[in-house]
């Protein structure tokens, strides 16, 4: 097998040289001012290892890859009575479709959909403070990373408040469907904060860590969720975590990922890694350009699609 900290250098080198980057989202005013130039790669190991190359020190703003985490927090406090809130089929549709949740009455296909994020948001909600819910969810993060030092960007939380027309038409439209049990606006206010959290690639990849060792958090021995829970996690990243482009990503890279609209892509090998990739610029469906295509070329060298594909390395 390939050195895994040569492969990603040259993989970040051959990201850094390629004109093709995609186009940063502006939907969200503030994360349209972010330079599409970076490319960041961090690959957290069993042992507690990080292997890094480009930007990966560099803070982004994680969107939808949070979506990860609170799922994982809503599945802690209701079980699996929280699929009686939220599907987990494939959506086949934009991040934000309208359309569909109307043809569903309100009930999202699945949690990784900004609609199904933002009922799993109002389920971590209820019975609390707004701040006391980002609370929780800030210190999971800074938990699972090891790191007290992440933060929220409050711009980029501000920026999409004020901008939010989309996602406030999916929650309204779910209230009036009777879908979620808190008033409209807290919860928007936590889905938010909770997209704002910035991140680096590295803390990003030791943050995913439990779900590539059936549930433990590598460093600390703690059982974050049960082996069939992240089993579970991981299989709904894998059909859903690239929206509709959850198919071309299964094909093309062939890990469990979840992408967000700031560029970032958590990626999970069963048994061996947490890979975070970080570059801005989106393709169609809203996923990282460059990610997608740093993940394939790593999958591909060190031969780590759940598909198998060994065979693939020696031939690239
Ligand atoms: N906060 C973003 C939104 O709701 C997250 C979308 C994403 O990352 N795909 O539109």
């Amino acid at each position: 097998m390939p050195d895994l900290q040569s492969t990603v250098d040259a993989i970040a080198a051959e990201m850094a040289a390629r004109p093709d980057r995609g186009d940063v989202a502006t939907y969200i005013p503030e994360l349209g001012r972010v330079d599409p130039g970076q490319f960041g790669i961090a690959v957290a190991l069993a042992d507690g290892r990080v292997v890094a190359a480009g930007d990966a020190e560099m803070t982004f703003s994680i969107q939808s890859v949070s979506k990860v985490f609170t799922l994982t927090l809503a599945l802690g406090l209701a079980g699996d009575r929280l699929w009686n809130r939220v599907g987990r089929e494939p959506s086949g549709s934009r991040f934000n479709s309208i359309v569909q949740l109307e043809h569903e009455r309100g009930v999202p296909r699945n949690p990784f959909i900004n609609a199904g994020a933002i009922v799993v948001t109002d389920h971590i909600l209820s019975g609390h403070q707004p701040k006391e819910a980002l609370g929780e969810i800030l210190r999971f993060l800074r938990f699972l990373a090891g790191d007290e030092t992440i933060l929220i960007d409050r711009a980029v939380a501000a920026s999409e408040e004020r901008t939010g027309f989309n996602n406030r038409a999916l929650a309204n439209f779910m209230k009036g469907n009777g879908v979620l049990d808190n008033p409209v606006d807290p919860v928007l206010g936590v889905y938010f904060h909770h997209c704002a959290i910035a991140m680096t690639a590295r803390q990003l990849a030791k943050a995913g860590s439990f779900l590539a060792h059936r549930g433990r958090h590598p460093e600390t021995g703690f059982s974050v969720v049960t082996p069939e829970r992240a089993r579970r996690i991981n299989a709904i990243m894998l059909t859903c975590g690239h929206y509709d482009g959850s198919g071309e990503f299964a094909y093309r890279v062939g890990l469990p990922g979840k992408s967000g609209v700031g560029g970032g892509i958590l990626a999970i090998v069963p048994g061996k890694a947490s890979i975070a990739v970080w570059s801005p610029g989106l393709d169609a469906a809203g996923n990282s350009h460059l990610g997608r295509i740093a993940l394939e070329k790593l999958t591909a060298r060190m031969g780590w699609s759940i598909f198998g594909g060994e065979g693939d390395a020696a031939s690239r």
